[in-house]
């Protein structure tokens, strides 16, 4: 194709552990409030809610492959910028409208990820009933580590996740306490949205997330998956 007026984008993608091959980024979905601690400091009551989402956009990806990392500039136009330590799952087949059982077999890597937000956006958001957009989708704000073949490692329903701050521990919870599991959220996304490989899905943070200022480096560890690193460099 040679007729496009300005040259395309260039394809996000993330690397694929142990191999050189790389996983081509199309969408990226995000749980909101998926670990009981985390909705209540969040003012939510986890016990009545189904499950809702927010996207990303894919140019908002930055791989991050530990220990090295990446490191992305503290953003503009915000004074309150978080982190959101989270198991992303990497879609491998098309599934529309499945059920958990069925749903569970199209996800075909796993990723550690983290959510940067705009925490005071999303609060003016919030309490305005506007979108999320600015506080969630902005340039560089869905971090990536590498994505590990579920063939390689086998399903991870449970195991530590945590995050810390300049080897502070801020976060830790359990991947079995997702309010709703893996095969859940790609059954109920799969009613919402045919999905593809190439779909990212954020899987929601524990409690304990927080403020970082420029300087500071963010790890983040999956039991049984690996680490995610972040530095966040100046103000751009
Ligand atoms: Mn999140």
């Amino acid at each position: 194709m040679s007729n496009f007026v300005f040259p395309p984008a260039e394809i996000p993608s993330a690397a694929v552990r142990g191999t050189d091959a790389r996983y081509a980024v199309s969408r990226i979905f995000c749980v909101g409030r998926n670990y009981a601690d985390h909705a209540r400091e969040m003012g939510a009551d986890p016990t009545r809610e189904p499950p809702f989402y927010f996207t990303k956009p894919a140019t908002a990806l930055v791989s991050s492959v530990a220990p090295a990392g990446a490191t992305v500039p503290y953003p503009t136009e915000t004074r309150n910028y978080h982190y959101e330590m989270e198991l992303v799952l990497a879609i491998g087949a098309p599934v529309f409208k499945v059920r958990p059982e069925a749903a569970v077999a199209a996800i075909w890597g796993y990723a550690a990820g983290l959510d940067m937000t705009r925490r005071d956006l999303q609060a003016a958001a919030k309490a305005a009933g506007k979108p999320w957009d600015t506080a969630k989708g902005f340039d560089q704000s869905a971090i990536l580590g590498d994505i590990v073949r579920v063939g390689d490692i086998g399903r991870l329903d449970k195991g530590a996740i945590t995050l810390s701050v300049n080897g502070v521990e801020k976060q830790r919870g359990d991947l079995a306490d997702m309010i709703w599991n893996q095969a859940e959220i790609v059954s109920n996304l799969s009613h919402l949205y045919h999905l593809h490989p190439g779909d990212l899905i954020y899987t929601g943070t524990p409690a304990g997330v927080g403020a970082v200022v420029a300087g500071d480096v963010l790890v983040g560890r999956i039991e049984g998956l690996g680490e995610i690193t972040l530095t966040v460099g100046p103000a751009e």
